[in-house]
């Protein structure tokens, strides 16, 4: 039998391969194909990978004679040999997941190096400085990533070596120093791990490659893959490549480069290189990188060849290119060709501009922009007359646009604690590293004393729209002793800085922050948006201030109004308690008249904010004891006021308290108790309308919309005291006055029993709050304190309160659409959970076929731009 394919030439595969080669392999291959400049190689795929975890972390015997087979064909075609101490194969061995993650796994170097082969390099390349100085390299790399050893040892044994002949620079060492740490390096090697440093490049391989596949499972790519919604049973490619060498002297390099300015947008070549320098040295921030334009003065003809091949993928990719390269002696090499990360103005700019000169469609420009990028371009910037009173305390590079103010933290642990008890911070680092990554999620800035416009730092504050100010040299950072000292002053942890992450620069203090200007692209492109989305959006607002904000964000109307915030205000709470704890319905009554003018002030407020759009109302849902006083100066007030003894009011709060409020006494199930406040509510809602209706003309239909409903009988009888007092109202009014009563699925029961509920209901709003809380049976105030454990045992990946679970809760929605049309075939459905500003559970309304999403006002846009990705990619009609 044929076994599976599970090893690819690069010349074997294309950029649709993607999900077997990951990004890094398809596009090396795709290149390949294109005739670029390309070392040859191959890519073990992620099916491998796959593989490596089902057979319990062993890479097979069959897996193993293809790696050894594409070998030989490497070796064939680049004429050198694995091994060999003539003319040496050396290799790389790079990770690549279907996404690109940047820096969350490893990358090897140099590999076929040995106590030989580096000899024959020597010799070959004519070059023994460069030969040591890659054994080096190697032993390091393989030293830290395969077999765990901790880099700083390593880099300890430079310094010494530095100070010993009394150098600067790496560069500065001499082939005969370079000789010498090499032997340290196995010394050091031997010590720790007790055998000698693998000779065999073959066994060298093969470690590599598994290292690969155990980085794809390593903490921090775990990290990674649930910010970004990345599955972890996908895998990582391994490609095998042969080795250029950007060391090898004043006419070799290496760097990175854009197509585009990722920051902005502007159509012009961005990027930097570094001369006689290897892979990492750029992007580590080791010595300072040269803008890419230098190369013309340094290669002009290597930079001429560079610009057309750039442009060249460009236009092939149909998207901005970010782009590694390395330069051997004047030959140029092209090492990765990827989309690039951008910041969302840049991204909108890019898919504008690429619309404009035709290189685009309008469905292909709106799959450019991530959604949630946009949220960067809602965020604050700094209120421009405060800016003026603080002073700049430094400069750095504008890694990534935005405005952020906060404390200052010097690890990423202190960030994400200060982050957890509320604070805002700015993470002030020397440079940062993937393992930094949950403190840059956590923080609102990012401040670095080393590193380019394409440092570690920056390339992720970009991806994440956090706002960052990279290589502020300025600064004298001890990160040890937690201090920052600049122009003579020192600041602590905890004082506050604020940085632009626009201009560069950074502030000594807090300064307020206020909302940004939205530009032309930002309209146009969603402009587009709107014209192809079928799934329309709502938003969730309680206040004509939120509902206002939400329209300026393009929201079509409102999905979820919550009454009970309303409830919460200083002026309302007493009367609200006194509702609570009446004990007749004559007190509740009473209680209830004073909310009612209150209440309808409100909605008079809402409907006028929203001219006419749709506004669903929904009537009161928390448990009541959430309103009752806890505090001993609040009771007593509250029994002053209400004319009853202490005791009393404290044995009616006792009584209400409940075991299990999420599953207690709440939703529709107080209406069924105190059909008064179903009559209150019903009031407030139709007689606001009808007032908003006779002074500003619009057009109002009002949605009344009954919470946790789980039982065809119940919704008919709250149903029956809204159409009794609305219809009163009606009729005493002599208005023509439509309006809809409708329900939330949130309760599984009404779920598997919606085309029951369809008869009284014109409309279904999923609750997935309530409803994912109770098909999971787990409460959503509690679920944060175990869910990592979910996510360290691979039981769940990501939080089901933020992303929809589509495969079960998705499941009761998709049962309840059916039949719920079944009944009522025009029924109106929608969604009015978190999920409704989460681009993937967007995705999924649109494809159940809802009517809309109602989500937060900021998350507004981001659901706009999802529904119509959504609709690229799956049309419906
Ligand atoms: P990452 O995904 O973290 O960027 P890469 O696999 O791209 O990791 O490799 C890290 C660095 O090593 C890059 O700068 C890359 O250009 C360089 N590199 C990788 N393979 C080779 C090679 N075959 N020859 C020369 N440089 C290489
Ligand atoms: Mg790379
Ligand atoms: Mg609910």
């Amino acid at each position: 039998m044929e076994s599976k394919k599970y090893v690819y030439l690069f010349k074997e595969g294309n950029a649709k391969m993607r999900n077997l080669l990951g990004g890094k392999g398809a596009n090396l291959a795709e290149m390949t194909n294109l005739g670029i400049p390309v070392p040859q190689g191959f890519t073990v795929s992620t099916e491998a990978c796959v593989k490596y975890y089902t057979d319990d972390k062993k890479i097979s015997d069959d897996i193993k004679d293809q790696i050894n087979e594409a070998l030989k064909q490497l070796e064939n075609i680049s004429s050198k040999r694995f091994g060999d101490t003539e003319k040496p194969l050396l290799v790389s061995v790079r990770s690549g997941a279907r996404v690109s993650m940047p820096g969350m796994m490893d990358t090897i170097l140099n590999l076929g190096l040995n106590d030989n082969t580096v000899e024959g390099i020597a010799k070959l390349m004519n070059n023994d400085r460069f030969a040591y100085d890659s054994y080096r390299r190697f032993i390091q790399m393989f030293s830290d990533v395969v077999m765990g050893i901790e880099k700083r040892k390593f880099e300890n044994l430079i310094d010494s070596a530095k100070e010993e002949n009394n150098v600067k620079f790496d560069t500065e060492l001499k082939s005969e120093d370079l000789k010498k740490l090499v032997l340290k390096f196995k010394q050091l090697y031997k010590k720790e791990i007790g055998t000698d440093f693998p000779q065999d490049p073959k066994e060298q391989l093969l470690e590599s490659i598994t290292a690969v596949f155990r980085s794809w499972d390593n903490p921090r790519a775990i990290v990674y893959r649930r910010i970004n919604d990345i599955p972890g049973d996908w895998g990582t490619a391994v490609n095998v490549q042969a080795m250029v060498f950007g060391n090898m002297g004043d006419t070799s390099g290496t760097g990175v480069a854009f197509t585009r300015d990722p920051a902005t947008g502007e159509k012009k070549i961005f990027g930097e290189y570094l001369i006689n320098a290897q892979g990492e040295d750029v992007v580590a921030g080791i010595r300072t990188p040269q803008p890419i334009t230098k190369l013309a003065e340094d290669l002009p003809q290597c930079f001429d060849e560079f610009m057309n091949i750039a442009q060249k993928l460009e236009k092939h990719y149909k998207d901005m290119q970010d782009m590694e390269f390395t330069i051997e002696q004047s030959k140029l090499y092209f090492l990765q060709t990827r989309n690039g990360k951008r910041t969302a103005q840049a991204a909108l700019k890019i898919a504008v501009d690429m619309v404009n000169d035709g290189s685009l469609s309008k469905d292909e420009a709106i799959l450019r922009v991530e959604p949630k990028q946009l949220d960067s371009l809602l965020h604050p910037v700094f209120d421009i007359s405060e800016l003026k009173k603080t002073e700049v305390i430094a400069h750095g590079l504008p890694a990534s646009p935005g405005a952020a103010s906060g404390k200052i933290c010097f690890t990423a642990e202190e960030a994400k604690n200060h982050h957890g008890s509320g604070e805002k911070v700015i993470l002030v680092r020397l440079e940062t590293s993937p393992e930094d990554i949950e403190g840059m999620v956590a923080a609102e800035g990012i401040l670095t004393v080393r590193g380019g416009m394409t440092s570690h730092a920056a390339v992720v504050a970009r991806g994440m729209g956090t706002c960052c100010v990279a290589g502020c040299g300025e600064i004298n950072i001890n990160e040890d002793e937690k201090i920052f000292s600049v122009k003579g002053k020192t600041y602590h942890e905890g004082d506050f800085i604020s940085l632009d992450g626009s201009t560069g620069n950074v502030y000594g203090g807090a300064i307020k922050t206020s909302s940004p200007e939205i530009s032309g692209y930002f309209e146009t492109f969603m402009g587009w948006a709107d014209s192809i989305r079928k799934l329309k959006v709502r938003t969730n607002a309680d206040t004509p201030k939120d509902a206002r904000q939400a329209i300026e964000f393009g929201a079509e109307g409102i999905g979820l109004c919550r009454t009970e915030h309303m409830f919460f205000e200083e002026d309302r709470i007493a009367a609200v308690r006194e509702m609570i704890v009446a004990k007749t319905t004559e007190q509740r009554k009473k209680a209830l008249a004073k909310i009612l003018p209150m209440q309808k002030k409100d909605f008079i407020g809402i409907y006028e904010a929203m001219e006419g759009k749709e506004v669903t109302i929904r009537f009161l849902d928390p448990p009541l004891h959430e309103f009752l006083p806890t505090a001993e100066e609040d009771i007593k007030n509250l029994a002053v006021e209400m004319n009853i003894s202490l005791d009393e009011l404290k044995g009616t709060i006792s009584y209400l308290h409940e075991f299990n409020p999420m599953m207690g006494h709440r939703g529709c199930r107080l209406c069924v108790s105190y059909p008064e406040i179903a009559e209150m509510q019903t009031t407030a809602v139709i007689e606001s309308a009808i007032e908003v209706i006779r002074n500003k003309r619009y057009n109002i239909v009002p949605e009344i919309m009954i919470p946790l409903v789980g039982e065809l009988k119940e919704l008919k009888f709250v149903k029956n005291i809204v159409l009794e007092t609305a219809d009163a109202i009606i009729k005493r009014e002599g208005i023509d006055l439509k309006y809809k009563v409708g329900t939330m699925i949130e309760v599984p029961r009404a779920a598997l029993l919606a085309d029951e509920i369809a008869k009284e209901a014109e409309f279904f709003s999923f609750g997935t709050n309530d409803l994912t809380q109770l098909t999971f049976g787990f409460s959503r105030d509690d679920a944060g304190k175990f869910l990592g454990d979910y996510y360290d045992n691979k039981i769940y990946e990501s939080d089901p309160f933020a992303k929809l679970d589509q495969i079960g809760v998705g499941k009761l929605v998709e049962l309840a659409v059916t039949l719920g049309r079944k009944t009522r075939p025009d029924i109106h459905l929608g969604l009015c959970g978190e999920h409704g500003g989460d681009p993937s559970s967007v995705e999924f309304c649109h494809n159940v076929g809802l009517d809309y999403v109602s989500c937060s006002p900021f998350r507004v846009p981001l659901a706009r731009l999802a529904a119509a990705q959504a609709q690229v990619k799956n049309p419906r009609g």
